[in-house]
């Protein structure tokens, strides 16, 4: 109870901070689910999302230790220009070589890297990633991420696809020599037949983005089989050609919607230590880009 009789405390009038830093930052939906959450949750935090500039990103992270942030998003172009900016980072982010989620502890900055951890919770929901092989098309920031993740989870062996090989070569080299799975690379120099012991198979390129697009793999489809699980990291549009060719195959399918939410979801319990409500989070996201789910 309050000096004045109400039942309100000071500390009712200090949310904890927590938001975003990018550029552009306009068109990234990240704080409508977060603070959607937050609410549904009736907790006492906020998230702001920055447009900040490279130039800007040290004075950025400077601001928001001296307000008590308790952490922060980075998104593009800062994953990476963070890391000399922060304390210390966690195994697959020090892996991955990336950071996309910030936690300050008393003042002291580790980075994480939750993209792949949010593939990897979306998974666990249809399977366990132990002892399976997976396919992953792409050698990107989002490749990379999945790859370390899955191999870090038990992935018993992963192929990467890659259009470039030299990045394809690279992420391959890197999950094989940092984590207990065995990684090898394979050329995408014509359409691919997708191995049929592969058990999660996984569109991480940028092919597909946005609504109406009809962009999709080079890839026999034919070969997708019913016991495969297929994923895309596309969360707009979710339902991309590529997944709705191998539902049609019969296989298990996951949006890029789940990840994202998944990711979020990761991110609110590094920085208020409970369980966000995924379902509204789902809901928010949803409205966002007009789906009827
Ligand atoms: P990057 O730019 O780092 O990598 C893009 C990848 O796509 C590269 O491997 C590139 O190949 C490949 N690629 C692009 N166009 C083609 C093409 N026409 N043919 C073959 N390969 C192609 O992007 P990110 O990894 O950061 O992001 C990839 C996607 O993942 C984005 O669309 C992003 O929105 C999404 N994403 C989704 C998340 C979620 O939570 N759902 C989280 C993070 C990302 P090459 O090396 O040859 O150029």
């Amino acid at each position: 109870m309050g000096d004045d009789g109400n039942n309100v405390t000071v500390s009712s009038f200090l949310p904890q901070l927590t938001g975003s830093f990018s550029t552009p930052a306009a068109d990234n939906p990240t704080v409508q689910i977060m603070e959607a959450a937050y609410a549904a949750g009736n907790l006492d935090f906020r998230y702001i999302n920055c447009d900040v500039k490279p130039e800007g990103l040290a004075d950025a992270i400077a601001g928001a230790v001296a307000m008590g942030w308790r952490g922060f998003n980075c998104s593009l172009p800062h994953k990476v220009a963070v890391i000399p900016l922060i304390d210390g980072l966690a195994e697959s982010a020090s892996i991955i070589g990336a950071v996309n989620t910030v936690v300050n502890d008393d003042g002291r900055l580790t980075g994480e890297n939750t993209d792949g951890q949010g593939f990897l919770a979306s998974l666990r929901e249809v399977k366990d990633p132990k002892d399976t092989r997976i396919v992953i098309f792409g050698a990107g920031g989002a490749a990379r991420a999945i790859a370390v993740e899955c191999a870090l989870a038990g992935a018993r062996a992963i192929t990467i696809v890659n259009r470039s090989p030299e990045r394809g070569q690279e992420l391959a080299a890197l999950v094989d020599s940092r984590t207990p799975a065995d990684c090898d690379y394979r050329p995408w120099t014509s359409r691919f037949d997708v191995p049929a012991d592969a058990d999660v198979v996984i569109n991480a390129t940028s092919i597909g983005f946005g609504a109406g697009s009809t962009e999709t793999l080079d890839v026999d489809t034919d070969s997708l089989q019913p016991h495969m699980v297929v994923a895309d990291v596309m969360a707009n549009p979710p339902m991309t050609v590529w997944l709705t060719a191998a539902e049609s195959r019969g296989c298990t399918i996951l949006t890029g919607l789940g990840m994202l939410v998944n990711q979020a979801a990761i991110n609110g319990k590094l920085w208020t230590g409970v369980d966000l409500d995924k379902a509204v989070m789902h809901r928010e996201l949803s409205a966002i880009f007009g789906l009827t789910q």
